[in-house]
């Protein structure tokens, strides 16, 4: 049997530290396989080069402008893990209920533990909207996240992520100027994208995933469209044909076409839009019959799981319940015995009754978490290479820390803020995903 030692020791409710799971490893000291062995240093040491960072996103191509992080104060970097720790409690502390920290699923366990809230994007979102008195926001997550946050809560609120190279190669994938582009080239394939045809549909209606940068949200509201998010999407994809002839979905194309898939769309009529090659790589007649219209991105971190992984599981784990992220390729998703969103996984296995083995396709920080909280199942991750998201992991206490003091002192820094022009149109699409759509909401930590 092949199990990440990182998973054995969580199933024993020992540790639910990937990070110490990753340096073990490392050092020798424990067996396993970690897809970059940079991982066991702090962020600082690779926050100056280009690039995601090490992690499931290293082989991805970052765009020039993407946001870089300044150099962390030394203080941070040479403090030890338990300094770091009891700094964050005393700022928090000296904070009150001036400050709401968020973090996400996919945080690692050394950030997660001094989160007022966890869980996914849209829901520490909402998790803000609830504490109209903070003036500080700090989202332990990703800019996508971050920026949505800010969309969400009041004006004199600061959002702040304490790494600013904590990006997303999937939000990344669709850039404005490639979606206006795209845009432009359906409307000579369609005619006018705002005309409403003899039943009172328009030709596109763009759906975007959570996961997509502020500016595409703008670019959705601005053109009827509406956001999703990985346990709505089918909800709003029925919301989007009742408008529309057909969906242009971004950034993610697995989660629409999984969704689209169990909807009844035939594949045929779901071609790929690559916004580096003319018609997206398709041609008139194909985006004609067209019913979803996949944008060209994907999750390297969801993207690393198999059906290869699935048959081992099977086979070395008779009886084993696989669930999977719907940002997985379709023949995993297919494969696997369910498929939802962080907190369907999560649901599913607190629910379960009896003990069970579950093989999970998501994110290691939550897999690992997951099993050290349910040490009743067996529960681990399908990919036996340990390989975080590299963004996620740009969060480190050290970041925290800093962030936290310098709100002490009465000072603000890498504050996310969205500008008004493309605030309005956003929350205009993110208000007709909160129409069609009840959200579950965030648990407190
Ligand atoms: S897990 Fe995937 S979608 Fe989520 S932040 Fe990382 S790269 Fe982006």
């Amino acid at each position: 049997m092949t199990v990440s030692p990182l998973t054995l020791s969580a199933r024993d409710g020992i540790d639910a530290s990937v990070d110490r799971g990753i340096r073990a490893i490392v050092s020798g000291a424990a067996s396993g396989e970690t897809c970059a062995t940079e991982l066991a240093a702090a962020p600082w040491t690779f926050d100056a080069a280009p690039g995601y960072g090490p992690g499931a996103s290293m082989g991805d191509v970052i765009p020039a402008g993407a946001p870089r992080q300044g150099a962390l104060p030394a203080q941070y970097r040479e403090a030890s893990e338990d300094e770091l720790h009891q700094r964050i409690r005393d700022a928090k502390a000296a904070l009150g209920s001036r400050l709401v920290i968020l973090g996400h699923f996919y945080q690692r366990d050394e950030v997660v533990r001094h989160a007022d809230y966890v869980g996914d994007s849209f829901q520490l979102a909402n998790a803000a909207k609830a504490h109209p008195e903070a003036e500080a926001i700090v989202f332990c997550g990703v800019h996508f996240m971050a920026e949505t946050a800010d969309l969400l809560s009041g004006p004199d609120q600061a959002v702040i992520l304490p790494n600013l190279a904590a990006g997303c190669s999937m939000a990344d994938m669709a850039d404005i100027d490639q979606v206006e582009d795209c845009w432009e080239q359906l409307e000579d394939v369609y005619g006018p994208l705002d005309q409403r045809d003899a039943d009172g549909l328009l030709p596109v209606i763009p759906v975007t995933y959570m996961n997509s940068s502020a500016a595409i949200k703008g670019f959705v509201g601005r053109h009827h469209g509406i956001v999703c998010t990985s346990s709505n999407a089918r909800t709003v994809l029925e919301w989007a044909f009742a408008r529309g002839r057909r969906v242009l979905f971004f950034p993610d194309q697995h989660l629409g076409r999984n969704t689209a898939k169990a909807m009844g769309v035939p594949l045929e009529a779901m071609p790929m839009w690559n916004p580096h090659r003319p018609l997206g790589g398709s041609d008139e007649p194909t985006l004609r019959d067209a019913r979803v219209i996949l944008w060209h991105g994907f999750c390297s971190v969801h993207r690393r799981f198999t059906v290869e992984q699935i048959e081992k599981a099977r086979a070395e784990h008779p009886g084993v319940r696989v669930i999977v992220h719907p940002e997985c390729p379709m023949p995993v998703v297919d494969a696997a015995d369910e498929a939802g969103s962080t907190d369907v996984i999560r649901r599913a296995i607190e629910e379960a009754t009896t003990p069970t083995t579950f093989a999970i396709g998501t994110e290691i920080n939550l897999v690992q978490r997951l099993a050290a909280q349910h040490p009743q199942h067996t529960i681990f991750c399908l990919d036996p290479v340990v390989c975080p998201c590299s963004t996620m992991y740009r969060i480190h206490p050290g970041y925290l820390a800093w962030t936290l003091e310098e709100l002490v002192a009465g000072r603000t820094v890498n504050r996310i803020s969205v500008p008004a022009d493309v605030a309005e149109p956003a929350r205009l699409a993110l208000d007709r995903m909160l129409a069609c759509v009840p959200q579950a909401p965030a648990r407190r930590a």
